[in-house]
């Protein structure tokens, strides 16, 4: 509902002013795995029978830690919305009036939200320790992280050498933990 709130503040935004072609399989892929994902999530409520043939044996003890993982990256996909504010968007575009967001998660890691997304993945697989609902969240995660390499073209095209300074002081996916304790002057 929140990440709702945040696509339709986000289409109030300008015109996007450059668009990297998207390999159309990565989008279809993308779409059916978060479709798959939101039905097998409400069958699993509404009708859990009709789930549990997809019921992967998990321990209590990992759902546990599912339901910590979800705690956890939950804020932290909200943090990346609130942070990237209208400049996110579902497909890789520059807008009219984008800016270069180095703050919040963003001032460690480049992708925060494709992070929170698998971790958000590998909670509902724990949680719910049903195979369709975990693998369509996951595998949603999995194809959106692919698009990586073309979304960091598409800064470079737009931003030059602000963004490779940015990538040197940040990680892809989790924080540059060694390179900053290299500044800091620890061995
Ligand atoms: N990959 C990022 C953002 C996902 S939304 C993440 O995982 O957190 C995708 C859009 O965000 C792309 O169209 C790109 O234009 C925009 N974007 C990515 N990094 C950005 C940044 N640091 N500042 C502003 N926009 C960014």
């Amino acid at each position: 509902m929140v990440r709702l709130y945040y696509m339709r503040k986000v289409s109030e935004s300008g015109q996007s002013i450059s668009r990297k072609h998207e390999d159309r399989i990565r989008i279809a892929l993308i779409v059916s795995c978060n479709a798959l994902g939101m039905i097998g999530g409400l069958m699993y409520v509404i009708a859990p029978q009709r789930m549990r043939w997809a019921t992967l044996p998990l321990p209590t003890w990992s759902r546990w830690i599912g339901v910590g993982l979800g705690i956890i990256s939950n804020p932290l996909l909200l943090w990346t919305h609130h942070a990237l504010g209208k400049n996110w968007s579902g497909t890789l575009e520059i807008k009219e009036e984008h800016t270069l967001v180095t703050s919040g998660p963003y001032r460690w890691v480049r992708h925060p939200m494709y992070t929170s997304f698998f971790v958000i993945g590998l909670a509902s697989l724990l949680v719910s320790a049903n195979g369709v609902i975990g693998g369509s969240w996951l595998g949603q995660a999995i194809v959106a992280a692919l698009r990586v390499g073309d979304e960091e073209a598409l800064m470079i095209e737009e931003y030059g050498d602000q963004y490779r300074a940015y990538m040197q002081r940040t990680g892809r996916f989790l924080p540059r933990i060694r390179a900053e304790a290299r500044l800091r002057g620890t061995p």
